[in-house]
């Protein structure tokens, strides 16, 4: 019997001994930083429009650590971005147009929450409303993605440093008349209508940019000018001076926006601004040497294929004319390109709701 008990206990001592060293072994570099890229909608096809219709060379070649994630949400085979932006910045699979709660309707902490809590610094930009469900995801928490004005409410009240997009409307022309704007104001919030030109931000204030009473303008006709591109610099800018580190979420809605609308053009001119967004985040990230960017979208939207053109009901595989298969997302596994320490964790399959254990990990904390 003692003997059997001996062995039980060095069992389990050597085995607690291994797992130890594997979790120690296995995350030895530390990010300080962590800059997530999502792009809405953007699958494989999606992605491949940078190396065929680019203007630039495509930033996705930069990144060595690729692998993919399952997207499935709890009750139905296909996400939607509530329940997919949820999965990141939770941990947690939840229900089409969950915002930042679990299947149960429980609020959980986001990993921008989270860092606050630790005296980070944080950020969101999206070209959607803020409110939108991607950002949103990152510090609301309410049942259904369509409670803009909820959300718009939470977002006073919330830890956010800096963001930039469109929804003025969500704050300032409310079925409730409340002013949101000049609540934020008489926080100490500075708001503003558009990007200020100098990057004077002051380290510890918060800043809230709404350049559009809806979303902001799409990338088709260089309407939107260099927004996206431009704010992630000032958001990196302002949010390195943090000398604990800090998070930042950058969103390219429209290539779903492309997608749902079948509009080629469409996907191929977001497409060519996230790469600018891309060039930006790994501009930084090399230079700093303590920053992981990954690079993701939640699903893919319109079946997106880069087929071969037809000529007189003939395939011209010389040419490529891209074909969709549905106005709605698609179950497709996503890519994930990720680069920086913490960086190896993003390799193989796995599902969506294990970016966020990853991303914690890398900044070295459980
Ligand atoms: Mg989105
Ligand atoms: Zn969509």
């Amino acid at each position: 019997m003692r003997f059997t008990t001996v062995c039980l206990l060095s069992f389990l001592f050597l085995f607690s001994c291994t797992n130890k060293t594997q979790v120690l072994t296995g995350n030895t570099a530390k990010a300080k930083n962590i800059i997530l890229l999502i792009g809405d909608g953007m699958g494989l096809a999606q992605v491949s429009t940078s190396y065929y219709f680019g203007t630039e060379p495509s930033q996705f070649s930069r990144f060595k650590h690729i692998g993919l994630h399952i997207n499935t949400p709890v009750g139905a085979k296909i996400t939607d971005s509530a329940s997919g932006a949820t999965a990141f910045s939770t941990g947690y699979k939840s229900y089409n147009a969950a915002i930042g709660v679990d299947g149960d309707t429980t609020s959980r902490e986001t990993i921008l929450e989270w860092a606050d809590k630790r005296g980070m610094a944080n950020g969101v930009v999206s070209t959607s409303t803020v409110t939108h469900a991607t950002p949103a995801s990152f510090y609301a928490h309410v049942k259904h993605r369509n409670l803009h004005e909820e959300i718009a409410e939470q977002f006073v009240n919330s830890v956010v440093d800096y963001t930039a997009g469109g929804g003025a409307k969500y704050f300032e022309n409310r079925s409730d008349n409340k002013n949101y704007l000049d609540t934020l104001k008489s926080k100490g919030v500075t708001v503003g209508r558009e990007l200020p030109k100098t990057s004077t931000l002051i380290p510890g204030q918060r800043y809230t940019y709404l350049l559009a009473p809806d979303s902001m303008p799409s990338a088709r006709w260089g309407q939107r000018g260099d927004f996206l591109p431009k704010a992630t610099k000032q958001a990196i800018d302002f949010l390195s001076k943090n000398d604990k580190g800090f998070f930042l979420m950058v969103e390219g809605s429209q290539i779903d926006w492309g997608g749902h609308a079948n509009d080629d053009w469409y996907i191929v001119s977001e497409v060519r601004d996230f790469n600018r967004v891309l060039k930006e985040a790994m501009d930084f990230a090399e230079k700093d040497g303590n920053t992981l960017v990954v690079v993701t979208a939640d699903h893919e939207t319109g079946g997106y294929a880069l087929s071969a053109a037809e000529v007189f009901g003939k395939r011209d595989y010389r040419a490529i004319k891209p074909t969709f298969s549905t106005g709605g997302h698609t179950a497709s596994l996503i890519p994930v390109f990720a680069y920086g320490p913490g960086a190896e964790a993003f390799m193989g399959v796995y599902q969506n709701n294990d970016i966020f254990g990853k991303m914690k990990q890398a900044f070295g904390l459980k």
